[in-house]
């Protein structure tokens, strides 16, 4: 099911470059983690969310069965609560026209969606109607790319659950636990073509949030591949970076090299095998992830490591791995719990739930890295890739 042509539906005939009301105009919509729509107004971004209504939760304003909420899209802190509140009531008194319809006929088409069960795992081929998602801050405008929604490696404090569940719910589709279901684009690498001819020429980032481009269906399906390949053979390929918690991106080394500007990065979270075992059992071993990057950084690929959460090991090891394999370094510390609370509470680990003990990690690994020479970067983008 594409959401998106629900999204689009559901508030038209506003669309992308109107104005909801004086002054506040829709620059993005997006359905990867929920249905969002993005505005623009008094020079700042503001998201406004959409969820059905017996998800619960806060809400600023509501139809007969949804819920409508803002936030801060430049991670700034703050909304004017006033604003935000006219915004969703706006948009509520839009979308209550279009609410039945719209909602009728996602659920005709849940009706016809075809999950094949593998084993307990479920896959679902879809097709989309576009695949490229603008976002960042102002400074680091890109695109994010998800070849995937849903993700078979299933680290248990993956912040996407939450969210890709939310929109499984909003296609009426059955719960089941994150890390047994994936959603494959299996158009994707056309619709990449068409939206490379009309779009700016910003970083695309093959977007780890909601799945990652490697995990084990892409070696049937192709579908990162074949997108990789639509940008090698663009008329102006735009920078592109792939992160992956697999090694399976070793297969497509002639797709990166093939590319004028390409960074792969790998994530990270500890030096430890042992840890990284624990916390993500279906991912690649710590030597298989370094090994990856050290052979894209030998065929002179730009090389990444992203280490968040923090997980308990050696973080001079760790800094000395990555120094050897990574042109930079992004880290950023434990965001929640989500599903890891029983592998946080493992005495081994639980020190590693400690906010404090997460920054001051975060610190001692900076400061080791800057020690040897390797660059520490916040926000979304490595250094060299801002839009
Ligand atoms: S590999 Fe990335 S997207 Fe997949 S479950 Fe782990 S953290 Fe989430």
């Amino acid at each position: 099911m594409d959401l998106d042509r629900h999204l689009r539906a559901l508030i038209s005939p506003l669309g992308v470059g109107d104005e909801l009301v004086p002054g506040a105009v829709v620059t993005a919509l997006s359905t990867e983690l929920g249905l969002r729509i993005t505005l623009e107004a008094g020079g700042r971004e503001i998201h406004i969310e959409v969820a059905r209504a017996e998800d619960g939760g806060r809400f600023a304003a509501r139809t007969e069965r949804l819920l409508l909420r803002y936030r801060d899209g430049g991670g700034r802190g703050g909304v004017d609560p006033k604003l935000g509140l006219n915004l969703c009531k706006a948009l509520a008194a839009r979308a209550s026209v279009h609410e039945r319809q719209v909602l009728d006929a996602i659920a005709e088409d849940a009706a016809r969606a075809r999950e094949i069960d593998e084993g307990g795992t479920r896959v679902r081929e879809v097709r989309v109607e576009r695949l490229l998602a603008p976002a960042g801050t102002p400074a680091e405008r890109h695109h994010t790319l998800s070849p995937y929604v849903g993700c078979l490696v299933g680290c248990r404090f993956c912040y996407a659950q939450s969210r890709v569940a939310e929109v499984r719910r909003l296609a009426l589709l059955p719960e089941v636990p994150w890390g047994s279901y994936v959603d494959v684009r299996v158009n994707a690498p056309e619709v990449l073509a068409e939206e490379l001819r009309g779009l700016p020429r910003l970083p695309i980032k093959f977007c780890p949030i909601v799945s990652d481009p490697y995990q084990a269906v892409e070696r049937r399906y192709r579908i990162t591949r074949g997108c990789l390949e639509t940008l090698a053979a663009a008329a102006s390929p735009p920078p592109v970076l792939v992160l992956t918690r697999t090694r399976l991106a070793e297969r497509d080394l002639d797709v990166f090299t093939a590319l004028p500007r390409a960074w792969l990065g790998v994530s990270i979270p500890t030096i430890d095998d042992a840890t990284r075992r624990h916390f993500e059992p279906r991912g690649a071993s710590i030597p298989e992830r370094l090994a990856l990057l050290g052979s894209f950084a030998k065929a002179g690929v730009g090389t990444f490591a992203v280490v968040q959460p923090i997980l308990p090991g050696s973080i001079p090891e760790l800094a000395d791995a990555l120094a050897a394999t990574c042109g930079s370094v992004s880290i950023d510390v434990l965001r929640g719990e989500f599903g890891a609370v029983e592998e946080l509470a493992d005495p081994r680990f639980a020190h590693a739930r400690d906010p404090g003990w997460q920054r001051a990690r975060a610190e001692e690994l900076a400061s080791a890295l800057a020690a040897r020479g390797v660059a520490v970067w916040e926000g979304e983008l490595p250094p060299g890739l801002g839009g």
